[in-house]
């Protein structure tokens, strides 16, 4: 589609038609003008740094030199939230006032959003990645955008068979539109630099059948340091990104699919060697998240990991000297 698509023309697209065909066409002809051709600001650029291992590690000096990233100094610190949304995902990184946002919760949540964008005094979003489209990933996004400027969307591109035809799709597709935006489509090696955040998109690397695996997976590097985010891809995504051959080591690792077993393979935890994981879920949530199976594998791994069902809003401050972590309830 993001081939095809050019840039919004503002066009609106008003007709209403009958029955699913009618609705598929509607989505499809919103997608046709919300998918723009934006290119991202750089090169594809694959890096081969090796963040620290743990927080009281010394500055890796490899990284803040290359050429092609952001430099952000030694003592300069980035924020990253994952923000209590119950069973769903959000995530935020702020980096002298800049921010990067992934995800907006599940429909009802924008408000627990906006409401903590306000405490931190933040009123745009520089970069929002809505890694796909399931309501506990997007529910909250029309919501935010009401009160929230996001600069720029990301959204992966799915395959025609499986382009939701839901309500809170349709709803921040409207809204898109209506604030004349566009979407811009993720693709693998695309690079945005948000002051000193770098972001790498290295998913989805096919096409799937299932929407989890059309996650849109982010390497988010700060200086030294580097966090990986997977949205809800599973077992076969996470192959397919480890089969990029690219250094996939993060100093944090947000567990994919909640912490389904589905997802946070073994494969994938020994090429990450996270030092910290977060796991967003929900209390006592109908699907069992986290899952024991994620949870032996990181106490196995002796990786300390971060649950928002039980610790409410997880922050991590990183800089290249360390990473501390805050939680809202111990
Ligand atoms: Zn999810």
């Amino acid at each position: 589609m993001a081939q095809n698509s050019k840039k919004k023309s503002g066009s609106k697209n008003g007709q209403k038609m009958g029955g699913i065909g009618g609705i598929i066409a509607v989505i499809a002809i919103v997608l046709y003008f919300l998918f723009s051709q934006n290119s991202p600001a750089d090169t594809p650029a694959q890096t081969n740094s090796v963040p620290g291992q743990n927080a009281s590690a010394a500055a890796p000096a490899d990284v803040a030199g290359q050429s092609e990233l952001p430099v952000a100094a030694p003592s300069e610190t980035m924020q990253m939230h994952v923000i209590d949304v119950g069973q769903g995902s959000s995530s935020l990184f702020v980096s002298n006032g800049k921010t990067i946002m992934i995800d907006a919760g599940e429909n009802g949540t924008g408000k627990t959003i906006i409401n903590y964008l306000n405490k931190l005094g933040i009123g745009s979003v520089d970069l929002f990645i809505g890694t796909h489209p399931h309501s506990d990933h997007i529910g909250g996004m029309d919501e935010v955008m009401r009160q929230i400027d996001f600069k720029q969307i990301i959204m992966p591109t799915m395959p025609k068979s499986i382009v939701p035809t839901t309500n809170t799709y349709l709803d921040v597709l409207e809204l898109i539109q209506e604030q004349g935006k566009s979407i811009t489509a993720a693709n693998v090696g695309d690079t945005y630099d948000i002051g000193a955040m770098h972001l790498e998109v290295l998913g989805p690397v096919s096409t799937y059948n299932e929407i989890n695996n059309m996650s849109v997976v982010s390497m988010i590097t700060f200086g030294a340091r580097r966090v990986l985010v997977t949205g809800d891809a599973e077992k076969a995504a996470e192959r397919a990104v480890i089969g990029l051959n690219i250094d996939l080591k993060a100093d944090i690792y947000i567990a994919g699919h909640h912490g389904s077993s589905t997802a946070s393979t073994q494969e994938l935890l020994d090429k990450v060697k996270p030092s910290y994981v977060a796991i967003s879920c929900g209390l006592d949530n109908k699907y069992g998240h986290p899952h024991k199976e994620t949870i032996q594998k990181l106490e196995a791994m002796k990786i300390p990991y971060y649950r928002t069902d039980l610790n409410g809003n997880i922050e991590f401050i990183i800089s290249d000297y360390s990473i501390q972590v805050e939680l809202e309830k111990k």
